[in-house]
């Protein structure tokens, strides 16, 4: 069983004072008493910043009010505090410390699917997976030493834990490991076009355990031509607001698929690269994508400028392009305007060497909790929805692309997958939340909106899915 507090964060607002004491009731109700406690920073526990981000998206205009808000109260508590000879700073400091201190722990069941007994793998690897997953999701790990001074502020704890299912969903006791002969010789693709057909019984596999109260983890032979191309791959939680709607799958689908050999510490079956680091970090890599994280350099690598898109996550410095399985620490790929750091080739979610890994940040933290209390406590039964998918990993491209074009006059939506079209929305907004288009299907591969009559200035775009008008992602751009 999931034993997550159930925190809808998707809330139906009626007006803004409402919405005050209904996100993280505890955080904002004991402002009175404790002060100091309204304070949406970075690392705030809930997915605060994240609940604000939607209702802006859904009510333009609402993250100004409640800036306003919050400063007003800022104001008040540290007056009340001074008053009461009490320190602002450690109080806050306190208060953070405790609301952060949730953990979560994911029953997990691994569906061990082998065609041979090498592929069957010991217990003890099984064993050894678990503990690097609830080493690095809790920040456990020895090689924190090595992750660089400017990013060591940076680094966030998960507090995430995973234990091997106790009860199966049948109310049997279960060791949380299943072994499947199959006869399929290996999962993989030739195409790259996976058909997770590990994922079902009835196709050489095994069918998931409840996939709203478990956790699976299929392990199977994904070679092709005895080729380790793909060594794991995941989804996010269905209508993650990170990703685009090709990557959203059903039920069904969800869980985290690993090569044999990249399972656990030390695994004797891994050879050539997978070889030279062996620790476990596949995994952690890919529950990261299961809890709706991207790749740190934003998966734009074939786009004109790698820079432009971010992985919606502020305290990782923008990159563009993944680490290619290298740990080359002085690597800077995008120059940032301001404070420009390094590439983060420490980060779980980089493509660099398991041994260079160390660290998520404090808001990929943030997202994943978030993810805990926002989606993966309910998912229903959804729709299935076609998926293109990339050897390696999954990670669907993003497909929906926007953009002014320079020297002209427009503002350009691409749509690369023809899949979705017809299926989304898009309207734009001014900084100060008006209206500056009508909502407005996407029909074609491109569409333009003429900008003349625009004043130079940032804008938002804001991009819905059109059957349930949920916002899929909001992005900024400069028109002049
Ligand atoms: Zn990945």
């Amino acid at each position: 069983m999931l034993n997550f507090p159930l925190e809808n964060l998707r809330l139906k607002v009626l007006n803004f004072m409402v919405l005050l004491v209904l996100p993280c009731g505890i955080l904002l109700s004991q402002t009175s008493e404790s002060g100091g406690s309204l304070n949406p920073h970075a690392d705030e526990p809930c997915g605060f910043a994240t609940v604000i981000q939607q209702l802006e998206a859904q009510y333009p205009g609402f993250r100004l009010s409640y800036d306003q808000q919050t400063l007003n109260a800022k104001q008040s508590d540290a007056r009340k505090l001074r008053d009461q000879g009490i320190d602002r700073r450690k109080k806050v400091i306190k208060d953070t410390l405790y609301y952060y201190d949730t953990i979560y722990t994911v029953p997990v069941v691994f569906h061990v699917i082998y065609n041979v007994a090498n592929e069957n793998l010991h217990d003890s690897l099984i064993i050894s997976q678990l503990a690097v997953l609830n080493r690095d999701f809790n920040r456990l790990n020895s090689d924190t030493v090595k992750t660089r001074s400017v990013f060591k502020s940076r680094a966030g704890n998960a507090r995430i834990q995973f234990e091997f299912a106790k009860v199966d969903p049948s109310g049997n006791a279960t060791n949380g490991i299943v072994r499947k002969a199959t006869t399929k010789t290996t999962f993989g693709s030739a195409t790259g076009n996976l058909q997770d057909l590990m994922k079902a019984t009835s196709t050489g596999g095994d069918d998931p355990w409840d996939p709203t109260k478990y956790l699976n983890i299929w392990v199977c032979d994904l070679s092709v031509n005895n080729q380790d191309n793909l060594l794991g791959y995941a989804f996010p939680p269905y209508g993650h607001p990170s990703w685009t709607s090709g990557s959203w799958v059903a039920d069904s689908r969800q869980g985290v698929v690993l090569h044999y050999k990249v399972v656990g510490r030390n695994n004797p079956r891994a050879t050539g690269i997978i070889a030279s680091s062996n620790m476990g970090r596949c995994a952690v890599h890919e529950v990261g994508h299961y809890f709706g994280l991207r790749h740190i350099w934003a998966d734009d690598q074939y786009s004109a400028n790698k820079c432009l898109v971010d992985d919606y996550i502020d305290d990782t410095p923008l990159q563009g392009i993944g680490a290619g399985f290298t740990c080359n620490l002085g690597g800077n790929t995008c120059i940032e305007p301001k404070n420009d750091l390094p590439d983060m080739f420490e980060n779980y979610m980089d493509y660099s060497t398991e041994a260079c890994q160390n660290l998520f940040t404090k808001q990929q933290v943030q997202m994943m909790r978030t993810s805990i209390t926002d989606f993966r406590t309910e998912l229903p039964i959804k729709r299935d929805i076609i998926t293109r998918m990339r050897v390696f990993d999954t990670v669907v491209y993003d497909e929906v692309l926007i953009y002014p074009i320079n020297k002209e006059t427009d503002v350009v939506v691409e749509i690369r997958n023809e899949d979705i079209l017809e299926a989304l929305e898009i309207q734009f907004y001014d900084m100060l939340g008006q209206e500056i288009t009508e909502l407005k299907t996407l029909t074609t591969n491109e569409t333009r909106f003429d900008t003349q009559t625009w004043a130079d200035g940032y804008y938002v775009a804001v991009l819905k899915r059109k059957s349930d008008g949920k916002v899929i992602r909001k992005q900024k751009l400069f028109v002049d």
